[in-house]
C-alpha cells in the first residue's frame, strides 16, 4: 500500500491554520498529528484530541527513550510529535498534518526529508493586523507580540516547500490548493524513483 504524505502546515496568528486543517481532517484520508505538551488544558481543549497533556518530568524521559519526532520549548512550555503514532498514520496510508511552529518544521524536514512545508498565511500583513485586533480576545501588547513573531517566522520560511495564501472567506480554497500540491507531490518523479522499473514489470 502507498504509504501516507507527512503534511507541516504552519502559519503565524490570524492564518486561520486550524480552519484550513479542519477541512482537509473532514476527510478520511488526513489524520491530525495529536502533540505532547506540559502546558496546561485551556477551557474546551480535551486531552488526547487537541494534545496529550503530560508532565515536564515525562515528556524529559519520552525525549531521552526516542520517542519524539522533534520537539521544542515555546513560552516555557515543551511540543512534541510523537513519533510512534505519526508512523503507524503514515503506514496505513492516510496523510499526517502537523499543525507545528517554525522550529519544530525545520526539525522535521531534517529527519524526514520527505515531508512537506506548507507556510499558510493572510494575504498581507496588513489584513494578519486586522484579523488579529477584530478577535478582539487578546491585549493590544499580545497582539503586538505575535505580530512581532510573524518576522521571525517568515525569516525561516526558505525551510518551506510552499506559500498558500488564505484569503478572507476562501479559507475552502486554501485547503482546495493544498490539496492540489499534494496530488502533484504524489506525481513528482522524485516520490516515484521505480518508474521504469514498475511499467516494464
Ligand atoms: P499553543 O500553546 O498555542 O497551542 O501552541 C503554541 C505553538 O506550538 C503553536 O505555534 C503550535 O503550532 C506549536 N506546536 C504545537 N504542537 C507542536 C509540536 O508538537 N511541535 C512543535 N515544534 N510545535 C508545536
Amino acid at each position: 500500500m502507498e504509504k501516507g504524505l507527512m503534511v507541516v502546515v504552519s502559519g503565524p496568528a490570524g492564518s486561520g491554520k486550524g480552519t484550513v486543517n479542519g477541512h482537509l481532517l473532514k476527510r478520511d484520508d488526513f489524520v491530525y498529528s495529536v502533540s505532547a505538551t506540559t502546558r496546561a488544558p485551556r477551557p474546551q481543549e480535551i486531552d488526547g484530541v487537541n494534545y496529550h497533556f503530560i508532565s515536564r518530568e515525562d515528556f524529559l524521559s519520552r525525549i531521552a527513550s526516542g520517542d519524539m519526532l522533534e520537539y521544542t520549548e515555546y513560552c516555557g512550555n515543551f511540543y512534541g510529535t510523537p513519533l510512534k503514532e505519526a508512523i503507524e498514520v503514515l503506514e496505513s496510508g492516510k496523510n499526517l498534518i502537523l499543525e507545528i511552529e517554525v522550529e519544530g518544521a525545520h526539525n522535521v524536514k531534517a529527519k524526514y526529508p520527505d515531508a512537506i512545508l506548507i507556510m499558510l498565511l493572510p494575504p498581507s500583513f496588513a489584513v494578519q493586523e486586522q484579523r488579529l485586533r477584530g478577535r478582539g480576545t487578546e491585549t493590544e501588547e499580545k497582539v503586538l507580540a505575535r505580530l512581532e513573531r510573524t518576522k521571525e517566522e517568515l525569516s525561516v520560511v526558505k525551510d518551506y516547500d510552499y506559500v498558500v495564501y488564505n484569503h478572507d472567506g476562501k479559507d475552502i480554497e486554501a485547503a482546495e490548493e493544498i490539496l492540489a500540491i499534494l496530488k502533484a507531490e504524489r506525481a513528482s518523479i522524485r516520490r516515484n524513483p521505480s518508474v521504469k522499473e514498475n511499467y516494464f514489470a
